[in-house]
Parts: C-alpha cells; structure tokens; sequence
C-alpha cells in the first residue's frame, strides 16, 4: 500500500476518555475510532489486524476438527424463554422491538441459538461428537463500557459450542479446546496464563480462563512461579474477599500481600494483572435439557447433549496485543499481528534514487508476499518517522541520505535500533528478518 493512498487518519492527541495505552495508540494510530460508547469502527488498518488475528483463530479451530457457522445476530426473545435465560441475562442483553411489536435480541452469547441449530438435525450417538463456533458481532449493554476495545457494547467475539454423548467425550474436547487456545495465542505472540475460573452466568462446571498478563488487566490473578497453576482471585472466596478490603491499595502493595498457602507444587504464589482473552466452560446438559435437544444413544435410548462452551475476545485481543506490546511513542505490533511488517520510508521524495530505491524494494517485496507500506508522502522525515512507530511497523527501511555512499537503514520498532545496510543487500536482509 502507497501511504499517499492510504486512509490513515493519526493524531497527536487522544479522547480524554481514553486511559489506556491500547485506547489511546489505536485511536491516534488511526486504527479504529469511536461511534459512541463501546461501539467501534475499524478502518483499514484496524481491520486488517483484527483479520489476521481472525485467521490465526479459524485456522487453529479448523485443524483441531471445528466447523465454522454463522448465526443470526438478532434472535427472537422465545429462545431465551426457553432456556430461562431472558431475565437472567439482565440488562446486558439489548431487546429490540419489530414492526409488529415482536420482541428480539442483539446476541450476547449463542448457546440457545446454536442448540436449535442442531436439535432434530444431530439425532444420533454416531453423528457425535460435533464442534461448530462463529466469529461473529456480539451485543452486550455493559454498565460501563470502557478501555477502548477491551470491554465495548458492541465486539467480535469467537463463540464456538461443542455437542456430545458423553461427559468423559466432552471432557476431552475441554481439553483439545485448551492446547488449541494454547495454540493460538502463542502464534499471536502474547504472554498469557490459562486459570481455573468462576463459571459466572452461562453455568456449568469446569472453567478455564486465558489471560494476557498486563498491569491495566481488570481481573487480579494467583499464579504459581514455579509451575503452571494459576486461579482467577473470583474463584477463591477467602483471597477474594481480602482484595476487596484492599481496594484502594495499589498493585505494587497488592504483591507485597503475603499469600499464607504455598502452590501444591511448592511453589511461590503471586498476584498478576490479566485480561480475559479466552473462555472455555464445560457445560453438561444445561441447554439440552432446557431447549430438549436430544440424540438416540446406541441402544436407541433419547438423551440430551453433552455440551462445552469455548470464547474468544478476537475484538479484546487487538487491545491486548498492544496493552503488552507499546511504549511511550506507540504500537509494537507481534509479527503474526502487524497491519504492515515493512514499512520502506523514503527520505526525501524530491531526490530520484532515492524514489528509484524505494519502489523497486516495494515491488519486490509486494512480488515476495510481504505485507509492505511505501512511505511516498511529501512531508517531513521526523513527521514520518514519528508516525511509522505511533503506528508500530516491526521494521521501517528508511531510504536517505547514506544512500549516496550505498547504504539505506532499518529501524526495528522493538528494540529501536538501526542497523545499516547496503541497499544490494536490503532485500535478503528483510527476508531473513520477518
Ligand atoms: P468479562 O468478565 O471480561 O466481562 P465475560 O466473562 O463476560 O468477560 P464471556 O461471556 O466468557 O466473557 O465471553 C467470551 C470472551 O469474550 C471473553 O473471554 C472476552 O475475551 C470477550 N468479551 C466479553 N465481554 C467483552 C466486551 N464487553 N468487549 C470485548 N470483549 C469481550
Ligand atoms: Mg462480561
């Protein structure tokens, strides 16, 4: 893309709203702006992010055996009825009337809808088990939308629901569903811990949560420093209620709470800041049994589905990325997240090799398949450097002046250093890079 062409609105400044680094980067950073509260557009760079990380998740889902579906966002209020959830939901979920004064509801969550979709269609023990997700808009009218896209009204979210015939079966899902995740947001670069969790309204047992670790993170977190183990504090009344003595205690005073119990590990326990990124629950027959969904086991016996319940925040993890990801000039994207891995800035368009350089490293690394931006502005070279790390490219080939003596530099926006290099050389060095 030829930033001359591009719509890449950055600004200096942020809404007064916006506290958190990941709210304030994205909306200068001209990613996504805001419509009113808790309700985003993306623009193209925005979009593209929040695609990549799409992909990364059907693909992981695919190869894990999911099938991917797409429900109705607006359902009719009878399939919350059913299931008892219509109050229950509360004022989260939004109600709209038709014309005819028909009640529906902007989807918070899917599990009515989609076990209609399989009732009468799944009728035996032999078309189990059965994974199907989404990606897909959710509605939720939260008391207090805020921190930009970690908690709006309107987000995308990955809901996917698995169906089987029995509890060991769906258990093993559970546990397929948990390397998935594992999967999924290591490719995407984040530092995150999975937890035992509180299974909160949807119900069930078995809960897991996936957090990126980072101090702006609203839910407190034990985790263990030698093994794996980790709980969200919700899970354990008694810690729960001594954090909520210290509330107005700030994190660094938190850590100094001596936790009386060790890990069963032995281990030393610790408090750590995460955002929930990932949710996955078992279910049991909750839904089945509400909405009388059922299948023929092997002696033709009817009975409802095993059922489990897998989230993602596809929305929340565009935020989180950078929340763990930034510094104080802006984005630094992971590179399975970047909107561009190169961007190729030249210095001065007046000067003609300068031109001549750039475009011919943009064609070939367009030819490559690198998602490369061409800086061809005619602005200043400070102005579009500051730009190129607000908006966080994980490397910018700057084209400037050094190139009368054969050298260009690349910036890597991580570590913030520059490295030159022979512009015969520039090509296989980004190759080698990305
Ligand atoms: P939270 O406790 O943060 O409100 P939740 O427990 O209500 O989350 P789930 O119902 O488990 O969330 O939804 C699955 C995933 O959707 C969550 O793990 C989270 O990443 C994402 N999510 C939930 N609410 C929002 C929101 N308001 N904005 C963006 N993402 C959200
Ligand atoms: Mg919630």
């Amino acid at each position: 893309m030829r930033r001359s062409r591009a719509f890449i609105p950055t600004t200096k400044e942020a809404p007064s709203d916006a506290t958190l680094p990941s709210h304030q980067f994205l909306i200068r950073g001209g990613f996504i702006n805001s419509q009113g509260a808790g309700l985003y557009n993306f623009m193209p760079l925005g979009k593209i992010v929040l695609d990549k990380i799409r992909a990364i998740v059907k693909e992981e889902l695919d190869k894990a055996g999911c099938s991917e579906v797409q429900l109705s966002f607006v359902t009719p209020i009878g399939l919350w009825e059913r299931s008892g959830r219509a109050d229950a939901m509360g004022k989260e979920m939004l109600r709209i009337a038709d014309r005819h004064q028909n009640e529906f509801v902007l989807s918070p969550t899917n599990e009515e809808a989609m076990v209609e979709l399989v009732k009468n269609r799944v009728t035996s023990y032999k078309d189990l088990p059965l994974n199907l997700y989404q990606i897909n808009t959710k509605f939720r009218d939260e008391a207090r939308p805020r921190y930009g896209l970690l908690r709006g009204r309107e987000f995308l979210m990955k809901d996917g629901y698995s169906f089987h015939s029995s509890t060991e079966d769906m258990i093993r899902e559970f546990n397929l569903m948990e390397v998935t995740y594992k999967k999924i947001f290591t490719r995407l670069g984040l530092n995150f811990r999975v937890v035992a969790a509180d299974s909160g309204a949807i119900g069930g047992e078995g809960s897991k949560e996936f957090h990126v670790l980072a101090d702006s993170g609203e839910d407190t977190l034990v985790v263990c420093q030698s093994c794996d183990y980790g709980a969200n504090i919700e899970t354990i009344d008694e810690l729960s209620n001594k954090i909520e003595e210290f509330k107005e205690t700030s994190y660094e005073e938190l850590q100094n709470i001596a936790i009386n119990s060790k890990c069963a590990c032995g281990g030393e326990l610790s408090f750590k800041k995460g955002i929930e990124v990932g949710h996955i629950f078992q279910l049991g027959d909750k839904y089945s049994k509400a909405l009388e969904a059922n299948f023929n086991d092997e002696n033709g016996k009817p009975k409802p589905f095993e059922m489990a319940t897998f989230g993602i925040g596809v929305s929340r993890l565009v935020a989180s990325v950078i929340e763990q990801n930034h510094d104080e000039n802006g984005c630094i994207w992971t590179k399975a997240t970047a909107p561009y891995m190169v961007n190729i800035m030249i210095s001065n368009i007046k000067e003609t090799p300068q031109v001549a350089l750039a475009e011919e490293l943009y064609l070939k690394l367009q030819e490559a398949g690198v998602s490369v931006m061409l800086d061809d502005r005619k602005e200043r070279f400070g102005f579009k450097m500051k730009d190129a790390e607000l908006i966080g490219f994980p490397y910018t080939v700057i084209i400037g002046k050094e190139l009368e003596n054969g050298q260009v530099q690349i910036f890597d926006r991580k570590s913030k250093e520059n490295t030159s290099v022979n512009k015969d050389e520039i090509y296989s060095k980004i190759m080698e890079l990305i």
